[in-house]
C-alpha cells in the first residue's frame, strides 16, 4: 500500500462508524487532546484557533449591538444558588464544589460557576438603582464547568470555553427585543462564518434553561441525522431580579423589577462545524475560521525547487499583506501527494500548487477541499481568485448542508409513523404537538428522540399531535440530539 493510502486509511470511514470517525478526525487533526480529568480536553493550537476566529467576530457583532465585555468571577457562594429555585435544582447535579483552600475548609462552599446569572444578578442588584442605569448590557468570555454525565470533545464537555451575555432591562418588551436579537446574531453568525444552517426556534418548557420564562435555541444537523442545539438565548423575566433584588427606580419614581436575558454558545461550535462538514478524507473547515485558508505546495523535481520556492515566497508575500491566512508546506522530505492528503485532512479549503511549468505560463493551480474542483489561475490575478474561490467555498459549503437537513427531514402524523421512519432513517422528524409534557415524554421514550424546538418558521404545520391525535398547539421538530 502506496504511504498515501495508509495516511487516508487511519480514519474510520462515516458510514461505517460515525463517532470513531469524529474522534479519529479531532485528534489526527490535532485539534484536542484528552486531559487526565474526565470529560475534560486540551485545546490543541488548531483547534484553539478556531475558537479563536469564532470568538472575534462573535465580540465584534456584539459590541456592534451595544455590548462591552467584563469579568466576572469563577467561584459562586452556596448560598447564591439557593436564591432562584428552578436554577438550583437544575444545576446543582452538575456542579462541582471547593470545600477547602489554603488547607482549611470553607465556611461556605464555593461551586465552580456552570454559568453567572447568579454572581451577576447579585452585582448588578447593587449597580442599578434607577432607569436611568437601564439597559445594562454586558457579555463575559469565560470557561464554565458542568459535570456531565456523558461527555464528547467539543459537543459536550465537563470544562468549556464560551461567552456569556447578560442584559437587565427597564421592560419586558425590552428585555424579549434583546432576547430575539441576539438568537438572530447567533443564526446569521453561524450561517454566515460556519456555513451551517440552523432552526430558529422556541424550546418547549421541558427543555427550557433552568429558571428561564422562555429559551430559544438554533438546532443544527449533523451528517449522522443528529441534532445539536448550537445557541441559546433566554428571556428570564424578573424571576432573576426577584431572587437577587435587581431594583430601579422607574420614570414615575417607583421601584420595580428589571426584566433579564442571558445567551450563550461555547466550544459546541466547534464539534458542530467538523460533524456538519467533515467527510471521508477528514476535516472540511469553513474558510472564515480556517486557521490556514490556503495551504502553497511547490511541486517539481528538485532541479528547479530553488526557482519555484521564491516565487512561491512571493504570492505568499502578496497573499499575507492582504489578509489571507496562507501557509507554504516546502518541506523537502515529503512528497506532494502526501502533502495534499495532509491538507485535506486538516481541511485546508483551498490547496495551491506551484510547479515549473505553471512558473513558464505564470499561472498556478488552486484545488478546492469541498469540490475537488482544479482552476488555473494567472498568477497576477491571484489574489482575487483566492478570494472568489474562499467565498464560493462557503457558499458550497452551506448549500450542501442545506442540501443533506432537506433531504433528512421528514413529516410526519403519527408517533407510530415516526417510529416506523427511526427503524430505518436518522434526521429531523417535523409534527403537531398538543403541548402536553406527558406526549412530549411519550416521544422521548418511545423513540429516543427529544424536541430540539418549535420552529418560527417550519417545513409544513402539522394540525394535530403525533401521540393523543388531539389539536396541535405547535409544530415541533423532533430529533436525537448530542
Ligand atoms: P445554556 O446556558 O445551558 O443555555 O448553554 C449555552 C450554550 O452552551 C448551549 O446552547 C450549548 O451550545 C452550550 N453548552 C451547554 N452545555 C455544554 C457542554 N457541556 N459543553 C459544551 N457546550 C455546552
Amino acid at each position: 500500500m502506496s504511504k498515501e493510502k495508509q495516511f487516508v486509511t487511519e480514519i474510520t470511514p462515516q458510514a461505517e462508524d460515525f463517532s470513531r470517525w469524529y474522534i479519529d478526525v479531532i485528534k489526527k487533526a490535532e485539534l484536542m487532546d484528552y486531559s487526565p480529568v474526565r470529560g475534560c480536553i486540551v485545546f490543541r493550537p488548531e483547534g484553539y484557533e478556531i475558537w479563536e476566529h469564532i470568538k472575534e467576530e462573535l465580540d465584534r457583532r456584539f459590541k456592534a449591538t451595544g455590548h462591552r465585555n467584563a469579568y466576572f468571577p469563577l467561584f459562586i457562594p452556596e448560598s447564591f444558588f439557593q436564591k432562584e429555585k428552578e436554577h438550583v435544582e437544575g444545576f446543582n447535579p452538575e456542579l462541582p464544589w471547593v470545600t477547602e483552600a489554603g488547607g482549611e475548609p470553607l465556611e461556605e462552599r464555593l461551586a465552580i460557576r456552570p454559568t453567572s446569572e447568579t454572581m451577576i444578578g447579585h452585582m448588578y442588584s447593587k449597580w442599578i438603582q434607577s432607569y436611568r442605569d437601564l439597559p445594562v448590557l454586558i457579555n463575559q468570555w469565560a470557561n464554565v464547568v458542568r459535570w456531565e454525565k456523558r461527555t464528547l470533545p467539543f459537543l459536550r464537555t465537563s470544562e468549556f470555553l464560551w461567552q456569556e451575555g447578560h442584559t437587565a432591562h427597564e421592560t419586558e418588551t425590552e428585555a424579549r427585543e434583546e432576547t430575539m436579537r441576539m438568537l438572530e446574531v447567533y443564526r446569521s453568525f453561524v450561517e454566515d462564518y460556519l456555513a451551517i444552517p440552523v432552526i430558529s426556534g422556541e424550546k418547549t418548557p421541558s427543555e427550557r434553561f433552568a429558571g428561564a420564562v422562555d429559551t430559544y435555541s438554533i438546532e443544527a444537523m449533523m451528517k449522522d441525522g443528529r441534532a445539536v442545539q448550537a445557541g441559546t438565548s433566554h428571556y428570564l423575566g424578573s424571576k432573576f431580579a426577584v431572587a437577587f433584588d435587581i431594583k430601579y427606580l422607574d420614570r414615575e419614581n417607583q421601584l420595580q423589577f428589571a426584566h433579564t436575558t442571558s445567551w450563550g454558545v461555547s466550544t459546541r461550535l466547534i464539534g458542530s462545524l467538523i460533524m456538519v462538514h467533515g467527510d471521508d478524507r477528514g476535516l472540511v473547515l469553513p474558510p472564515k475560521i480556517a486557521p490556514t485558508q490556503v495551504i502553497m505546495i511547490p511541486i517539481g523535481p528538485p532541479k528547479t525547487r530553488d526557482a519555484v520556492l521564491a516565487r512561491v515566497d512571493e504570492l505568499f508575500g502578496q497573499l499575507k499583506q492582504a489578509g489571507v491566512r496562507v501557509r507554504v508546506d516546502d518541506r523537502s522530505d515529503v512528497s506532494p501527494g502526501w502533502k495534499f492528503n495532509e491538507y485535506e485532512m486538516r481541511g485546508v479549503p483551498i490547496r495551491l500548487e506551484l510547479g515549473p511549468r505553471d512558473m513558464d505560463n505564470g499561472v498556478c493551480v488552486l484545488v478546492s477541499r469541498v469540490s475537488g474542483e482544479k482552476r488555473i489561475v494567472n498568477q497576477s490575478d491571484l489574489l482575487a481568485e483566492i478570494e472568489s474561490m474562499l467565498e464560493q467555498v462557503h457558499r458550497e459549503m452551506y448549500e450542501k448542508a442545506a442540501a443533506f437537513r432537506t433531504e433528512n427531514t421528514f413529516a410526519v402524523d403519527t408517533l407510530d409513523e415516526m417510529k416506523a421512519l427511526f427503524e430505518q432513517k436518522r434526521g429531523f422528524v417535523t409534527a403537531g404537538w398538543c403541548g402536553s409534557e406527558a406526549c412530549e415524554k411519550q416521544v422521548k421514550e418511545e423513540t429516543g428522540a427529544t424536541s430540539r424546538n418549535i420552529p418560527f418558521e417550519p417545513s409544513e404545520r402539522k394540525a394535530s399531535c403525533l401521540c393523543c391525535g388531539e389539536k396541535a398547539a405547535h409544530t415541533v421538530v423532533f430529533a436525537r440530539a448530542y
